[in-house]
C-alpha cells in the first residue's frame, strides 16, 4: 500500500527550500509522523492552508523510501482564531513543542491526540493559560507518570502539614516527608487543590475554574519543573512563555 491516510494536527513546520516544507504531524492514527510537503510554501500552491502550524488537516500521504510525503490534504479545523492571536499562538507553540517532546516517533497514542485536539478548540474560543496548565498535567498522566496529589508521594500517607511538590519523587509530599527532595518545591493547600481539578476536570469546564494571579505562578513553575523533570531538557517556548508572562 503506498497511499494511506492520517488526520493529524501539524506541531512544526519547517521551510526546506524550493517552496516545500517538512512537516511534523500528530496523526490520530500513527502518532508522530515527519513527512515532506513539496511546494507548499508557493503563493499559489492550494495546500499551503492546509499546512499551517496547528491546522487539524486530513492527509493522503504516500509512503516513500526514506520520508514519506504529502499527496493530497484538506483542512479539517483551521484554527485562525489561534493563529491570529499572539497570546494564543505561544501557548499552543507550547503545546506542540511539548507534545514533540513527549512522544516518540510512529507511536500511536489516540488519548494524548484527542486532549490536544480538544485543547486546541477550546483555546479557539479565547482562554489559554488554565487549558494549558491542565493539559500538562494530563499529558503528564497520559503518559505514565500522572503526579501523585492524593496522598504522599513517598509514604502514602495523608497529606499533613506544610506541602511539597516534588518531580523527582512524583508529586506531592507531607510534611515529614520534606527531606526526601531537596529540589521540592513549595505547594500552599490552595494549589494543591487546583492541581487537582486541572487533573480531574474535563478541559471544556475549565472556564468555571478561577486561579488567583500567584497561583498561576505557581502552578506554572510546579508543572514546568515537573515536565522539565521527565523530559531531561528544556522548552523553547516554555521559556518564550515565561518571558512573555514576565511583562507588566
Ligand atoms: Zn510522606
Amino acid at each position: 500500500m503506498k497511499l494511506y491516510k492520517a488526520d493529524a494536527i501539524v506541531l512544526r513546520s519547517i521551510e526546506c527550500g524550493n517552496g516545500d516544507k517538512l512537516l511534523v504531524l500528530f496523526s490520530r492514527e500513527h502518532g508522530k509522523i515527519k513527512v515532506m510537503a513539496h511546494g507548499v510554501a508557493k503563493p499559489s500552491s492550494r495546500k499551503r492552508g492546509f499546512v499551517q502550524l496547528f491546522t487539524y488537516t486530513r492527509f493522503l500521504l504516500h509512503r516513500g523510501r526514506e520520508l514519506d510525503s504529502v499527496s493530497q490534504c484538506e483542512g479539517i479545523e483551521m484554527f485562525s482564531y489561534i493563529r491570529d492571536n499572539l497570546d494564543q499562538i505561544s501557548y499552543a507553540s507550547y503545546l506542540a513543542e511539548l507534545v514533540e517532546a513527549l512522544i516518540p516517533e510512529g507511536e500511536q497514542n489516540e488519548p494524548l491526540f484527542l486532549l490536544l485536539l480538544e485543547t486546541l478548540r477550546l483555546m479557539e474560543e479565547g482562554e489559554a493559560e488554565i487549558l494549558t496548565r491542565s493539559f500538562e498535567i494530563k499529558a503528564a498522566g497520559l503518559m505514565g507518570y500522572r503526579p501523585v496529589l492524593e496522598e504522599c508521594a513517598q509514604c502514602g500517607g495523608a497529606l499533613a502539614g506544610r506541602l511539597l511538590f516534588s518531580a523527582k519523587t512524583g508529586g506531592l509530599l507531607c510534611q515529614l516527608c520534606s527531606d526526601a527532595d531537596p529540589r521540592a518545591l513549595v505547594c500552599s493547600r490552595g494549589v494543591a487543590e487546583t492541581l487537582k481539578v486541572l487533573s480531574g476536570w474535563t478541559p471544556d469546564r475549565l472556564n468555571q475554574l478561577k486561579i488567583s494571579a500567584a497561583g498561576r505562578v505557581q502552578i506554572k513553575i510546579l508543572l514546568y519543573d515537573y515536565l522539565k523533570y521527565h523530559l531531561e531538557k528544556d522548552l523553547k517556548s516554555a521559556s518564550f512563555l515565561n518571558r512573555f508572562a514576565a511583562k507588566p
